[in-house]
């Protein structure tokens, strides 16, 4: 029987497995996700300190037209133990540490400077331009959570922290076998009717993407030999994922293969369009998708399936790509029955509203439709008719927002 899709996803959430984890150098750990809470040791800033070039000064001496001597210059790295006497000014820095005394800063373009002397030409409050110990971070704080894709802004913050080497879940190695006699590789001489094998360069594609590691097996012919040898070694990864092979045509022989070698079918068939063959399983603690051949098939069933669970297995709390609300500028109607990927493109209007359209021909075969599209909606499989105007939920595709988010 069919599966829904939004029960195909989840089975397949609820059964993969979260990879070991290792320590690696902070760079090495940007776009993957950290593996432990990272709590704060201390507080950032670790001291009081200039927000501004200009002059720390005593509020109360502050009165409009006062004039104040410069008896002192504090640089950023260096620290005055002398207080900043009443009635007198020190010259400093952005980054340098308030001197005792102080209770704010005047920045240079708010007074009029002459000599060893400054005059008040605004009032002052105290803590103007000063960063306080702790206002960003307090110690105990859990700064980031473990799940959390790090950016260059986590990066920055951890670096803050000193924390040069991070926790991060192993990237996933997926075997990628393509399979079918009818299939050549890219630099092989061409023979007619033969068709490129150019699913194994969309899905390394797509699993580099997201910081997974393709293992790219080649081709596997539609015969029990070739594909029982090529499985074998799909099986030696940490994912196996294969295009073609697994409809119902007496050539489609990958799931008997697969079961031959023990892997447990947990599904076969959702009641989606295009995609409806996908299958999913487990070989031992080895994932193993079987996606249909279309090339469009095979990247959308990866998007929709495969690249939330390669997510999870990396330790990412976010493995879905935010939906957002988007109004249909024109109608579509579809077949009751199974839920629709359909290859949306996306304007923003005149009022800032989002647009979608079918970005055109969203027929299996049409690859150039999945090329000019920028999102995705899934259409409810009940459904057989959208109206102009009406809200529907789009996530978006590409690099742009990889991961989730
Ligand atoms: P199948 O699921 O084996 O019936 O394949 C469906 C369609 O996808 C056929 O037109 C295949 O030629 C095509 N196809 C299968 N595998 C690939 C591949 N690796 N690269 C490009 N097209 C493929
Ligand atoms: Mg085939």
């Amino acid at each position: 029987m069919p599966i829904s899709f939004y029960q195909a996803r989840q089975q397949i959430l609820d059964t993969v497995p979260t990879l070991a984890i290792e320590t690696v150098p902070l760079l090495e750990a940007t776009r993957r996700a950290i593996a432990e809470d990272v709590i704060a040791d201390q507080p950032l800033p670790a001291f009081n300190n200039s927000a501004m070039d200009g002059y720390a000064v005593r509020v109360e001496d502050c009165v409009i037209g006062a004039t104040l001597p410069v008896v002192g210059y504090l640089p950023a790295g260096e620290t005055s133990t002398d207080s900043v006497k009443p009635g007198t000014v020190v010259k400093i820095m952005t980054g340098a540490p308030i001197p005792p005394g102080a209770d704010a800063v005047i920045p240079f373009e708010n007074c009029k400077a002459e000599q060893d002397q400054i005059t008040i030409q605004q009032t002052v409050k105290k803590g103007d331009h000063i960063r306080w110990i702790g206002e960003d971070i307090r110690p105990g704080d859990r700064i980031i959570p473990a799940g959390t894709l790090l950016r260059p802004a986590e990066v920055s913050l951890l670096a803050s922290f000193r924390q040069s080497s991070i926790p991060v879940h192993l990237r996933v190695r997926v075997a990628i076998l393509a399979t079918g006699d009818e299939l050549q590789e890219i630099d092989e001489p061409h023979f007619s009717r033969g068709i490129v094998n150019s699913n194994s360069w969309a899905l390394a594609a797509a699993v580099r993407e997201i910081g997974a590691t393709p293992l790219v097996l080649g081709i596997a012919r539609d015969n029990l030999s070739s594909l029982h040898e090529k499985i074998k070694e799909g099986l030696q990864a940490d994912v196996l994922m294969t295009s073609a092979g697994v409809s119902a045509g007496d050539r489609d022989l990958v799931r008997k293969v697969l079961e031959e070698f023990g892997t447990k079918e947990i599904f076969w068939k959702i009641k989606i369009k295009p995609g409806h063959p996908t299958a999913f399983g487990m070989h031992n603690n080895t994932p193993v998708f079987s996606l249909p051949g279309n090339p469009v098939s095979t990247l959308l069933t990866f998007e929709e399936f495969v690249r939330p669970a390669l997510l999870k297995m990396m330790g990412h709390h976010t493995v879905l790509r935010t939906l957002h609300r988007a109004t249909l500028s024109e109608p579509i109607k579809k077949k009751a029955g199974r839920l629709q990927i359909l290859r949306v493109a996306i304007q923003i209007n005149q009022e800032g509203k989002m647009m979608v359209r079918s970005a055109g021909d969203q027929n299996t075969g049409i690859l150039r439709t999945l090329v000019d599209a920028q999102g995705i909606a899934l259409l409810a499989a009940e459904r057989d008719f959208f109206a102009a105007g009406e809200q529907i939920d789009i996530h978006l595709l590409g690099a742009s927002t990889a991961l989730g988010y």
